[in-house]
């Protein structure tokens, strides 16, 4: 059985924990660095970028969940994870943790659609089309040739896979849908 963290700094963890727990995985909330070394993967929840780096860089956790990854364990950014995962931030200096080749744009899809649900293709996923909710949502606008391109939605890339790490611009934890969860697993 896997065994897979949520970062719990800020954000939405609960909803994760479900996720994990109802397809038969172990969920732990992760809050300090020494629990990391259980853990087969860890997801980076939605939330806001700039405080769970603030507050990631406080406890110890931006370095470390870096090197956890680097090591060969898997990550999953959802949302504010996604950016913190990228390689870089458009049109902004705020540091990443660069674990996917990819450059995101934070809050990319526009006022009038701060938060919108929609079906879409996701690579990789056999069966229907994925429930995808949007809340403020980045959108990727460059993928380097390390990483692949996994959805789309009106041309704007929004998830990417790079090795064990899988990143989604929507929330795939606030839908009964764990294909995506179920993917990021098999591959741990
Ligand atoms: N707009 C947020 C950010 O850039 C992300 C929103 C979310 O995670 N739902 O941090």
């Amino acid at each position: 059985m896997k065994t897979i963290g949520v970062l719990a700094l800020q954000g939405a963890v609960s909803e994760h924990l479900e996720a994990i727990k109802s397809i038969g995985a172990t969920g732990i909330a992760v809050k300090h660095p020494d629990q990391l070394s259980q853990l087969d993967g860890l997801i980076l929840p939605g939330g806001e970028s700039t405080t769970m780096r603030r507050l990631m860089k406080k406890y110890d956790l931006f370095e470390t969940v870096k090197a956890f990854a680097e090591t060969g364990k898997g990550i999953m950014g959802t949302c504010a994870g996604l950016v913190l995962t990228a390689r870089e931030i458009d049109e902004s200096q705020d540091e990443t943790l660069q674990l996917i080749d990819t450059t995101v744009v934070r809050n990319g899809f526009g006022r009038q659609k701060d938060s919108f649900e929609t079906m879409i293709v996701v690579k990789g996923l056999t069966g229907s089309a994925f429930p995808a909710v949007f809340i403020r949502a980045p959108y990727i606008v460059a993928v380097g040739k390390e990483a692949e391109t996994l959805a789309f939605v009106d041309n704007k890339c929004v998830a990417a896979r790079q090795g064990k790490v899988i990143v989604t611009a929507f929330h795939p934890e606030l839908t009964n849908d764990t294909r995506l969860l179920e993917l990021f697993v098999s591959i741990l």
